[in-house]
């Protein structure tokens, strides 16, 4: 699950990391007045930010031609005339796909005086299957072109999650952001909340682009996390009611959420050809070999081992909603899976829907000649398969690509 970057950055602030005086607006009524309670605070000026969730937003643009989703606001008014272009307008930055996501939140925030830019990120390494933080001297911008171009940029630190981020580590990578004398410690003591956050939190990702070094009204400098986003690992989730309170059904795709009602794995592509598989690899070489044989799938969808016949009939009417289905592809390999069940859950569904589309299956193992036996009585028309490939075959050649 994500969450938006003002309640990333409330989390971290409850792990004592420094943050902007802060604001979530989710109308256009309460923009006026925190901007002022804002620039009440102290600030000279107050930054108008689109909540959504993807980055970019910076240098994103909105469909009505509205240029960048993060605004800086001299004025109370000036706030509002950011707010009436951004709220209920869709933004398209580098991460949200030409679609875009319509914004209903924004964040007012005290607007910092910026003096450099880092990077920080706390993420899981797969290779060493440990914690890493990261950092750079390169924030602000694109960090996968930084790894790219410049990978001696990135400085990183493993983590023995037994004993936690030590102290000298997060020294470590002060020094490395090239911070001197008191604000060394002020960076690894704000590190060190940042990976506390990341560990407590059970979260998949914390990025901070930019982690500021800035300069306050008094002149002196300290660091402060102007950006967060944080992914959180969802089986870890029921150990976190706060958290998930945070989950904004906004930004995610209807289909899918219809989809976990039914704790069916499924994610909306662009293409023609519908799968419904059970198994997350084998749905994933069904996507494959659809298109080496030149079709395009419309969704993954992964019905999971063990699947009723009322989790095959939602499968059904979900993958049919995409109005960009042509046909269905269903395959199945029964091992815990009863084909049977399956074919029942099919015939049902069809009826039920009344599908007109093309539908090839392929069914192998547990039960299948009953399965089979159940899909031939049933008087649909619909076409078999022998093998994958005979069946991926099959049903780009009735989409007619
Ligand atoms: P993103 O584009 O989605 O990553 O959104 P960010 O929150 O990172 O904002 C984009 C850029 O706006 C940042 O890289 C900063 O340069 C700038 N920005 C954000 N907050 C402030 C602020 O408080 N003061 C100033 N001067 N610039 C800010
Ligand atoms: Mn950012």
């Amino acid at each position: 699950m994500n969450i938006h970057e003002y309640q990333a950055k409330q989390l971290l602030a409850q792990y004592g990391v420094a943050v902007s005086v802060e604001i979530p607006c989710k109308s256009l009524e309460e923009v006026r007045p925190a901007a002022e309670k804002i620039l009440a605070g102290g600030s000279s000026k107050v930054v108008v930010k689109s909540q959504i969730h993807a980055g970019g937003r910076g240098k994103g643009t909105f469909k009505s031609g509205f240029q960048g989703g993060v605004k800086i606001a001299a004025n109370a008014d000036e706030a509002v005339s950011f707010a009436k272009q951004m709220l209920g307008q869709v933004l398209v930055t580098k991460q949200t796909g030409a679609d875009g996501r319509k914004v209903q939140t924004l964040l007012l925030a005290a607007a910092a005086k910026i003096k450099k830019e880092f990077y920080l990120a706390v993420l899981l390494d797969r290779a060493t299957s440990r914690p890493i933080v990261m950092v750079s001297t390169e924030g602000g911008m694109d960090i996968e072109e930084v790894a790219e171009k410049t990978p001696e940029k990135i400085v990183k630190e493993t983590i023995d999650p037994a004993v936690g981020m030590m102290p000298y580590q997060a020294r470590k990578l002060a020094a490395a952001l090239g911070l001197k004398g008191d604000l060394i410690a002020a960076g690894a003591k704000l590190i060190l909340g940042v990976y506390k956050t990341a560990w407590e939190c059970d979260t998949a990702m914390v990025e901070i682009n930019p982690l500021c070094l800035v300069e306050n009204a008094d002149g002196k400098e300290s660091l402060m996390a102007l950006d967060g986003k944080i992914s959180l690992d969802d089986n870890a989730l029921y150990r976190h009611k706060n958290i998930q309170e945070m989950r904004d059904l906004n930004e995610e795709a209807p289909l899918e959420i219809e989809a976990s009602k039914f704790s069916l794995n499924y994610i909306k592509l662009d293409g023609s050809i519908a799968c419904l598989v059970n198994g997350a690899g084998l749905a994933m070489a069904t996507m494959d070999i659809i298109q080496h044989f030149g079709g395009n799938p419309a969704n993954f969808l992964d019905v999971g081992g063990g699947a009723t016949k009322e989790q095959v009939t939602a499968a059904f009417k979900i993958i049919l909603q995409d109005p960009n289905v042509k046909g269905i592809l269903v395959n199945i390999f029964g091992g815990i899976m009863d084909c049977n069940v399956i074919a029942t859950g099919i015939v049902a569904a069809v009826k039920e829907t009344g599908l007109k589309l093309p539908l090839v299956v392929r069914l192998e193992g547990n039960n299948v000649a009953a399965g089979k036996k159940t899909l031939a009585e049933s008087g649909l028309t619909l076409i078999t398969g022998d093998s994958m490939a005979d069946a991926a075959q099959k049903v780009v050649k009735a989409v007619g690509k």
